[in-house]
């Protein structure tokens, strides 16, 4: 029923309006438009004041043809990555990729133009269905930041799923939460060849507080990492700061708790073994520290309801899927800390984040189909 040549000219319609974190307006506009023809409800929420960007997150409702059946609730992220402007998508033996030049975007617009297709098909096939409630959310890639600010308060259901990860042959359960920490490391800065000893190298703090650290991976749930670092003024000068940024992610809260202790113990003790006397004063390295959860925790249960829902449908079209954890976060692990129970189903979508990033149009449809057949079983409940 899914009509795939639609969905695929839909999906290289949108991949080709620009909309990168925070200027997601064109797409939402584009969307908006599709989805009064269906004669949904559209609105705007106030999410883009508060990430200072020019559109909200699109939140879209289709009144159902079967009124006792409970609300359902479908995602996927409007904004994209960058090298994402001017994206110029081709279809080739079934993939879908860009020029070579830029990303392709499927991440997530895949996901955007199954919501679509799935609305359009229930639509035009007269399927007997429940409330069906959208949100197109905005600046995914930079934190999750449209989803943290959804109101929960806006949506009825229980249940749902947001499309935004590999293939469909696997159902995220699991995400992991994670924290960010931006360090100032303050030294003592001297001239390195006349007087060295009247300073105290913030680098050197760094290396003492980092030759300390367990990074990389923990264990099988936990991370970490040291992605940036910058600091110093020129080859003369003992630095005098240092300023880095370092993440850990858990699939277990109190590891990550306690990763993030480490580090942040680390630096303080680091700076604080460095000290100097200089004219009677005793001097000595600083850290500041700054910790921010920048996403909660996603963990649904393979038991859950709208596991067995999503596996269920699977089962009904003959296909495979695997439940999988995944080392990311996404949009769920907000809307499931919001209180709908969400999983993330996988688009066909490849290589996320860079020039050769591609779609399988297979997989594209598949995940179209599941969608579908999910909505359908779920609007069977009363
Ligand atoms: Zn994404």
């Amino acid at each position: 029923m899914i009509q795939e040549g639609r969905m695929t000219n839909h999906l290289m319609d949108i991949i080709r309006i620009d909309s990168p974190s925070r200027k997601e307006k064109n797409v939402a506009l584009k969307l908006e438009k599709d989805m009064k023809e269906l004669g949904a409800e559209c609105f705007y929420d106030d999410a883009g004041d508060k990430v200072i960007g020019n559109t909200g997150n699109l939140i879209v409702k289709l009144a159902g043809t079967k009124k006792d059946a409970p609300p359902f609730f479908l995602c996927s992220h409007m904004d994209t990555v960058s090298p994402g402007e001017a994206i110029k998508p081709r279809v080739e033996n079934g993939v879908m990729r860009s020029d070579g030049t830029t990303i392709l975007g499927s991440d997530d617009k895949s996901g955007v133009s199954i919501i679509v297709e799935v609305l359009r098909t229930l639509k035009e096939n007269n399927i007997p269905h429940s409330d069906i409630e959208v949100a197109f959310t905005i600046c995914e890639e930079i934190g999750l930041l449209g989803a943290k600010f959804l109101e929960a308060s806006s949506f009825k259901s229980h249940y749902g799923i947001v499309l935004d990860s590999s293939t469909p042959e696997r159902l995220v359960l699991r995400c992991p939460c994670s924290d960010i920490m931006d360090v100032k490391i303050y030294g003592v800065e001297a001239h390195s060849g006349l007087c060295p000893e009247n300073g105290i190298s913030a680098v050197e703090v760094l290396s003492d507080a980092v030759s300390n650290m367990n990074l990389g991976r923990i264990d099988h749930e936990t991370t970490a990492n040291i992605g940036e670092i910058k600091g110093g003024s020129a080859t003369n000068i003992v630095p005098g700061l240092v300023e880095l940024k370092a993440e850990a992610r858990s699939h277990n809260e109190k590891k990550l708790d306690a990763q993030i202790q480490h580090m942040h113990d680390c630096f303080v003790k680091a700076a604080q073994s460095r000290e100097i006397m200089l004219d009677g004063e005793k001097l000595n390295a600083k850290a500041e520290i700054e910790i921010n959860r920048i996403y909660p925790i996603m963990n649904v249960s393979p038991q859950a309801t709208v596991t067995k829902l999503v596996l269920g449908a699977v089962s009904n079209l003959r296909y495979n899927i695997k439940l999988h954890t995944s080392g990311g976060g996404c949009d769920a692990n907000y809307i499931n800390e919001k209180g709908i129970e969400c999983v993330n189903l996988g688009t066909g979508m490849y290589e996320l984040h860079t020039i050769n990033e591609y779609l399988l149009l297979d997989e594209f449809y598949k995940s179209a189909e599941i969608v579908l057949e999910t909505v359908k079983l779920h609007s069977e409940k009363n």
